[in-house]
């Protein structure tokens, strides 16, 4: 009897020439750590695709879970069978019959071994004979038909299916590098986090909370969005930064309208100073032009001063609606749904400038001795490790390394040591 495994489709990465076996192995890697909690058996490389063996046969389920990992273009439920001609007409006759709707449908056969004799167009045949019989009622199109079912001869087995799921595209986290992202409990940083976790990067969240000037609901909403983004696994570690104390400080000696901009500021720079620790390369936003006052080309430049390294903001084109979609779809919607105040509805001026004018930026800055608070939040910083990347490596001492990253005054522009 046929066994139920899945095959793991990846486009992208069979782009990449020299690299395409780091590639590879890294998307094993991910597979077997999304995968852990299920009764997988294997894990391997066969002619292009990936080969997943499940305990008891693969499921929908498993089906789904490897759909969501980045690097997978598209996951089919197959059956592998032997080199036995019935064996497998009677899988292709199971898998046409689990194709919900259509009307026409082709053979598509391909052998990677070349020592199996029958020719492909024999095998096309055959297949597509069996079922014309077993389902009299839907005609062949070989041009363009409803369904298309693949019969790959590979090695010592043959593998048929007709449906497959789309995945999350992109190349397998870890094969980008780190990135640092602000992230707060509202839908747009859990996506942008996301994005760059679907584009190799692995993501180190920096969650600032308005703790203790506030409850701690915000880290545990941010908290649940890591979770929820687990069976992805582009998170390393959350960090979080206790900021409602230092916000009220800045709050009484900043103008109303400029408060936003000042905290933003000191959140981009503490998030620079963890990036560097952790050694990562660009700081990501769930900023999108226009959405909120903070969001203008002038706010964004007056903040944008403060760091050294690249700031991705994945989602700056994006429409609301978009990222609502986007953010049903990795499940953090409902969460994100959840309102809970943290360092953003804290100490909010009525009035926020809009177009900040940076003579004003700067001396609001210069208005309180922001070199130590930046120090001091980042030697207060807490973080949570969630186990869910395998290829995230922690600085290995996170305090050693701080103190001698850590310049003895924050110059503006100055280049910082790559950590
Ligand atoms: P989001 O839906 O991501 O909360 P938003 O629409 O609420 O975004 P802002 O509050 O202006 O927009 O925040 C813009 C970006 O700044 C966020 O996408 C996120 O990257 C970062 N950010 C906002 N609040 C926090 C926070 N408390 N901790 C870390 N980063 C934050
Ligand atoms: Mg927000």
């Amino acid at each position: 009897m046929a066994e139920r495994v899945c095959l793991v489709h990846y486009h992208e990465i069979g782009l990449k020439g020299k690299n395409r076996s780091t590639f590879e192995n890294q998307l094993v890697d991910n597979l077997k750590c999304a995968l852990r909690d299920t009764p997988v058996k294997l894990v391997k490389r066969i002619c292009g695709y990936l080969l997943v063996t499940f305990e008891g046969g693969a499921t929908p389920e498993y089906q789904d879970l490897i759909g969501k990992v980045p690097g997978v273009a598209r996951v089919s439920l197959a059956h592998e069978c032997r080199r036995d001609e019935e064996e497998y007409c009677k899988a292709a006759i199971e898998s046409l019959g689990e194709v919900p709707d259509f009307a026409t449908f082709k053979v598509h056969a391909h052998k990677s071994s070349t020592d199996y004799a029958m020719h492909t167009l024999d095998i096309n045949r055959l297949v597509g004979g069996a079922l014309c019989e077993a389902y009299p009622d839907k005609k062949v199109d070989v041009h363009h038909p409803d369904v298309t079912v693949h019969v790959n001869v590979v090695q010592g087995s043959v593998y048929v299916y007709a449906a497959s799921e789309h995945g999350a595209g992109g190349l397998p986290v870890g094969t980008a590098g780190k990135v640092v992202t602000l992230l707060s409990s509202g839908f747009d940083s859990p996506v942008a986090t996301w994005m760059l976790g679907r584009r190799g990067a692995i993501c180190i969240p920096v969650h600032f909370s308005g703790r203790p000037m506030t409850s701690d609901t915000s880290e545990w909403l941010c908290q649940d969005i890591v979770r929820a983004l687990a069976p992805s696994g582009v998170v390393g570690r959350m960090y979080v930064v206790p900021f409602g104390a230092r916000q009220r400080e800045i709050s009484l000696c900043v103008d109303q309208k400029l408060r936003i901009i000042t905290y933003r500021r000191v959140m981009f720079a503490v998030a620079e100073r963890i990036a560097r620790i952790e050694g990562a390369k660009a700081l990501v936003t769930g900023e999108s032009l226009g959405q909120v006052a903070s969001q203008t080309l002038e706010n964004i430049a007056a903040v944008d001063e403060m760091a050294h390294i690249p700031v991705l903001r994945p989602l700056i084109g994006s429409d609301k609606q978009e990222i609502i979609e986007r953010s049903q779809q990795i499940g953090t919607y409902e969460i994100s749904s959840q309102t809970a105040p943290d360092c953003c509805t804290l100490f909010m001026p009525r009035r926020p400038e809009t177009h900040a004018k940076m003579d004003e930026v700067h001396e609001a800055w210069d208005s309180f001795d922001h070199d130590a608070m930046i120090e001091d939040l980042v030697d207060h910083v807490e973080y949570m490790d969630f186990d869910q990347c395998p290829s995230y490596r922690p600085p290995r001492k996170l305090r050693e390394r701080h103190v001698e990253l850590a310049p003895a005054v924050w110059e503006k522009k100055q280049v910082p040591s790559e950590g």
